[in-house]
């Protein structure tokens, strides 16, 4: 079996390697343990543009590739920024569009590996516990499959993410509690009793639900061509997506391409910071499951996560890249994603707006660093906030003098 030949589990913890299989958890330090790639890849593979992510199937844990239910993820653009490199005295910065992705997020990626294993394993069920992002992937992924999805969607998720996935013929249940821990074991409990495939994208729960993000490492070594910038910048709820990030460099090591990877910062919002709370306090990983933020409160709600779901690969990825953990208030999160939407003509939604500040509170950076932007949802998800916020249309009368009065007046 291909699976069983190139990958085995590793725990980032203690280092300890199994072969593929369950429980999934390091015996030695307790750890949840990751998949790791050791398939073979060429450089010249990998120079080439991908049409999609699974133009790296090889690097992906999936058995068969006529299995794989796809959308066409990945290949998203990487955006020159520099009124962002300005304002920021940096010396460049590029945006990673992952709002262009087939339902505007990043977690397209994910869920795309996720229920390609569903599939593999037999399931016709999937369940996910999502503040929005996940719910609407695994609806649409599902939809594309021909799988049921039950979305357990926790007290942070939006309207508008809510309509979109069950447009996809999702059922949605909205969780009362604001605690998304909370609504993880009720999913898990219901995913037991009834056999459903778990596609939350949290690899403590299942380690195939978090590989899709890799695959954004692989891009940036080749949109950047091969010269990687100082830092890459990511918002950080549960953790997987620069968990994720993470590991795709170090398979990047691994292949001989990069020495080492660039330095990673995560963004969380203030008011729920419990990763910028474990980086500081040195916290272990097992030990931060035990202290869930008690209340969490910001506008960003997909990055609302009370614990670090994915904290074994997003805690490394910070501590041995010398990268830095980035707390932003609700203030400077709306402040970034008008910057963005004003000074580079992308419209991104509050979850990932505060990569933008975060730019700020780079360690060490100047006039001459080189920084990527991982932006990943998409502003069309949360007009009722935009709309908020623009003034009303000027309603004129169809006449030039009327348009000139309306000009001055603004
Ligand atoms: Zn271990």
């Amino acid at each position: 079996m291909r699976l069983e030949h190139d990958f085995d589990f590793l725990c980032n913890g203690c280092g300890r390697r199994e072969a593929i299989g369950r429980p999934f958890v390091c015996p030695d330090c307790g750890e949840p343990m990751s998949l790791r790639s050791h398939a073979p890849f060429t450089d010249i593979e990998m120079r080439q543009a991908p049409r999609s992510m699974w133009d790296y199937f090889r690097l992906l844990p999936i058995e068969r590739s006529d299995h794989v239910v796809t959308l066409g993820e990945g290949a998203t653009p990487l955006v020159r920024a520099p009124r962002l490199a300005a304002r920021y005295g940096l010396g460049e910065v590029r945006v990673k569009n992952e709002m262009a992705n087939p339902t505007g997020s990043f977690k397209d990626r994910q869920v795309s590996v996720g229920i390609t294993h569903a599939v593999e394993t037999g399931c016709d069920t999937v369940a996910v516990v999502s503040s929005g992002n996940v719910g609407v992937a695994t609806a649409a992924y599902a939809a594309r499959a021909g799988l049921r999805a039950v979305l357990f969607m926790h007290g942070q998720a939006g309207a508008g993410k809510i309509a979109q996935a069950a447009a996809h013929g999702a059922t949605v249940l909205r969780i009362d509690t604001p605690a998304p821990s909370e609504a993880f074991r009720l999913c898990l409990e219901a995913c037991e009793k009834w056999g459903w495939a778990h596609l939350s994208t949290a690899g403590m729960y299942e380690p195939w639900n978090v590989e899709g993000a890799k695959t954004i490492a692989y891009e940036l070594w080749q949109q950047y061509n091969c010269e990687l910038p100082e830092w890459v910048v990511a918002p950080v709820g549960g953790g997987g997506l620069l968990g994720g990030i993470w590991r795709g460099f170090l398979d990047l090591v691994r292949l001989g391409l990069i020495e080492k990877p660039p330095r990673l910062a995560g963004m969380q919002a203030a008011g729920c910071a419990p990763f910028v709370r474990a980086v500081e306090e040195g916290t272990p990983f097992l030990e931060t499951l035990k202290h869930p933020w008690p209340n969490p409160k910001t506008i960003a709600g997909g990055i609302a996560d009370d614990i670090i779901f994915d904290g074994h690969t997003v805690l490394p990825a910070v501590r041995t890249t010398n990268g830095a953990a980035i707390a932003v208030d609700d203030p400077a999160i709306m402040e970034g994603a008008h910057i963005l939407a004003r000074d580079e003509g992308l419209l991104c939604e509050l979850t990932c707006a505060g990569v933008i500040p975060a730019l700020a509170h780079l360690p060490g950076a100047d006039k001459n660093t080189r920084a990527c932007c991982v932006v990943t949802g998409n502003g069309l998800k949360e007009m009722d906030y935009y709309r908020k916020l623009v003034p009303e249309p000027v309603r004129i009368p169809p006449t030039l003098e009327a348009v000139e009065e309306a000009l001055g007046r603004a």
